[in-house]
């Protein structure tokens, strides 16, 4: 078997199928943060010399992000991940209304969007949950249909993290812009994988973490529009133009910038050498396994997501038994591993509790390769027939 992807020298018999929970660090990305560990450890906010190298580092990393997403370096939040600017979004947007407010969002979103917006509707706000077809996209009559009352934002996933689903971005912003409705997208599963445009979407804000493209965990960013900005969602210092206080992640910051230099410069070379790999996989699961069934339409997911359902197969314990064969997967999302729950996003899109506990996620990237999709494709057709066995 191969070795492992370059974040991996120590797990390298590992075969790590699981890049939408996260991915590893790019070797270019590792070295850069290790410089920034050893020889940068000046204070963003200090006037002497270091702490002016240290600033010169983040606003470098914030014209790489800016680059990535198509938007002004002014417009870049350096948050602490995804979560952190979902809630920045929600809470900031809806948060201080004393009505309560609307939102409209939607029935597959991530937890960094749902639990807000229960919090939210604890207090008040009416929120609207449009559903998905058995694609797993949006109902865009729907989406129209809950626009014609005042909202006070428009809240939805780019790509879905279990399907890798993608959303019709460009209608979902007309509707948004004919009833004048803020607009955030979360793209953290979009970003470094798919082109990603803000100067060409007449969308508010969007939400992103560098660790879903290669960069270093906790930390991400939020792009606020121009003349849309929030109040301070950390109040502190006056870091980040005033608004997320707090001495900067400096080390996570530069790998972020350098993640996203990365993806921009490779993202076509990725994207179909991705989506090559994640159909050799589906190709050889459909021809060996019988009762296996795709979750998502491949013209419309993320190049390296393959969602599978496996008829009467507890999908828990597929995932346990290649685990002990040392393959990582998901069951789901990986925020709620351990819950046996069928996924909200598979029961959303039609599917029965018992098909949505059989499915798989195997999501590919970095590092991964044939060979180790070929010892995958050796070793699940039994592991299936012994899990359906029992
Ligand atoms: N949104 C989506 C779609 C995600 O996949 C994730 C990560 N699972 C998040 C938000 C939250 O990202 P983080 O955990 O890095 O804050």
């Amino acid at each position: 078997m191969t070795l492992g992807g370059p974040g991996n020298s120590l797990a390298c018999v590992r075969v790590y199928l699981d890049h939408n929970a996260t991915t590893p660090v790019h070797p270019l990305v590792a070295d850069e943060m290790a410089d920034v560990l050893r020889r940068c450890f000046g204070n963003p906010s200090s006037t002497h010399a270091d702490g002016a190298d240290a600033r010169a580092r983040v606003e470098r990393a914030r014209e790489q992000v800016a680059e990535l997403v198509g938007a002004l370096p002014a417009e870049i939040v350096f948050t602490a991940g995804a979560t952190e600017s979902n809630n920045a979004v929600l809470h900031g947007v809806l948060g201080g209304d004393p009505t309560g407010g609307r939102l409209v969002t939607s029935a597959i979103e991530h937890p960094s969007v749902d639990e807000p917006a229960r919090l939210l509707e604890g207090r008040g706000c009416e929120v609207v949950r449009v559903g998905v077809d058995p694609d797993g996209r949006l109902d865009l009559e729907a989406v129209r249909a809950a626009l014609t009352e005042p909202a006070a934002l428009l809240s939805v996933i780019w790509a879905n993290n279990e399907t890798g689903v993608i959303q019709d971005v460009d209608a979902l912003t007309a509707l948004a812009a004919e009833r004048e409705v803020p607009c955030h997208f979360d793209a953290t599963q979009a970003v470094g994988k798919i082109p990603v445009d803000f100067s060409s979407l007449p969308v508010d804000w969007l939400s992103a973490s560098a660790h879903k493209f290669n960069g270093p965990k906790g930390v991400g960013f939020l792009v606020s529009r121009t003349g849309r900005e929030l109040p301070p969602h950390v109040r502190g210092g006056p870091q980040e133009r005033r608004r997320r206080g707090g001495t900067e992640n400096l080390p996570g910051i530069v790998g972020l910038g350098l993640a996203c230099e990365l993806a921009r410069r490779e993202l076509e070379e990725r994207r179909r050498e991705h989506a090559r790999l994640r159909e050799r996989l589906w190709a050889g699961l459909e021809e060996k396994i019988p009762g296996v069934r795709r979750n998502g339409p491949p013209h419309s997911v993320l190049p390296g997501t393959l969602n599978v359902e496996f008829e009467a197969t507890p999908g828990e314990v597929l995932l346990e038994a290649l685990d002990l064969e040392g393959v990582s997967v998901s069951a789901g999302a990986a925020c709620h591993s351990g819950s046996v729950e069928p996924s909200h996003v598979l029961t959303a899109m039609g599917r029965t509790a018992e098909q949505a506990r059989g499915s798989l996620r195997l999501s590919v990237g970095l590092g991964v390769d044939d060979a180790q999709i070929d010892r995958v494709l050796a070793i699940l057709p039994d592991l299936v027939s012994r899990v359906r066995a029992a």
